[in-house]
């Protein structure tokens, strides 16, 4: 007999959607200056949205809290989450213009952004029914790409709920002691640690941000990751090794597979390589949300 299917994890994310208008140039402009460039992609992202389509695709039941804008991006941006079976009844629909990341890359990989938050700014309280969709789910996945109040609200919500809370710190900042204190897992990559803990070893910053919340799991790329709980010896996971032709949205894809996994009660050791196989998965191909793993190619790949 095979085994029952495990029940699905239950995610909610409260967080960003943003269209990356990615222009390649030979060399980038310097100011008053117009150059032609030889390529031009739009790529859905905002890692809020990335976390949810990383999660949804892993098999999680996934709705997402945030904002677009009444504009073609946010069109856009909404259909990529609901192709992905993502609810977005909790995505609003602001006046304004959706959240943009203005990208130039060069010749040498080189690369300079600007970002506008744009519908992003709207997502700094929760309204009508957030309330009930985070107390819904058993894990909320948190970011820093839409204002704190809203950040700090979900993660309230959530600890009243006892939902688990997943904190990715990324725009590495101070945190708020509240925020810290309702979070569960603390999930920065090495230079979010290290920008937090004041070190850049992963290790002693892992342990160092055990003070301020149990479990913390430190990304280091294509070294993997660190796991750090509080009363255990941090353990390291290796990533699969894997031909790297994009990075772009690795750690969302960890972290939405992470959530899926353990929000289906997989013990941690199996969770981390589950989610470090999704990532690896999605480093192999072009794109952001686009190269995310459904869960059946995760579970090949372990077989
Ligand atoms: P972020 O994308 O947030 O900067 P990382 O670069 O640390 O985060 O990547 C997140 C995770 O993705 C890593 O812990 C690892 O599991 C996986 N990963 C990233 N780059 C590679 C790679 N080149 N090969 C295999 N796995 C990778």
């Amino acid at each position: 007999m095979t085994p029952a299917p495990p029940a699905r994890a239950a995610v909610a994310v409260l967080g960003s959607a943003n269209m990356d208008l990615v222009a390649y140039v030979p060399t980038a402009p310097r100011r008053g200056e117009t150059v032609t460039g030889t390529a031009f992609h739009t790529v859905p992202g905002g890692k809020g949205a990335n976390q949810a389509v990383a999660a949804a695709r892993a098999g999680g039941a996934v709705t997402m809290i945030g904002a677009v804008g009444a504009d073609a991006f946010g069109t856009r941006l909404r259909t990529v989450l609901t192709d992905a079976g993502v609810d977005t009844d909790g995505l609003r629909t602001t006046g304004g213009a959706s959240g943009t990341a203005h990208i130039v890359v060069d010749d040498a990989g080189g690369n300079s952004i600007v970002v506008v938050p744009g519908a992003n700014a709207a997502v700094d309280a929760l309204t009508g029914g957030d309330e009930a969709r985070i107390a819904a789910a058993g894990t909320l996945l948190l970011q820093l790409e839409t204002p704190l109040p809203g950040v700090l609200a979900g993660a309230r919500t959530a600890r009243a709920h006892g939902v688990r809370v997943v904190l990715t710190p990324a725009p590495a900042r101070q945190l708020p002691d509240e925020l810290l204190a309702a979070t569960d897992l603390l999930v920065p990559n090495e230079h979010e640690a290290a920008a937090l803990s004041g070190t850049s070893d992963p290790e002693r910053a892992a342990v160092a941000l055990l003070s301020a919340v149990p479990e913390v799991v430190v990304t280091l790329g294509a070294a993997g990751c660190l796991y750090a709980a509080r009363g255990a010896d941090p353990v390291r996971v290796p990533a699969p090794r894997v031909r790297a032709a994009d990075t772009t949205a690795a750690g969302d894809t960890f972290v939405g597979a992470l959530a899926v996994a353990r929000g289906e009660g997989r013990p941690m050791a199996a969770a981390l390589a589950w989610a470090s196989a999704a990532a690896a998965l999605s480093v192999r191909r072009e794109g952001a949300s686009a190269s995310m793993p459904y869960r059946r190619e995760i579970d090949a790949y372990l077989d």
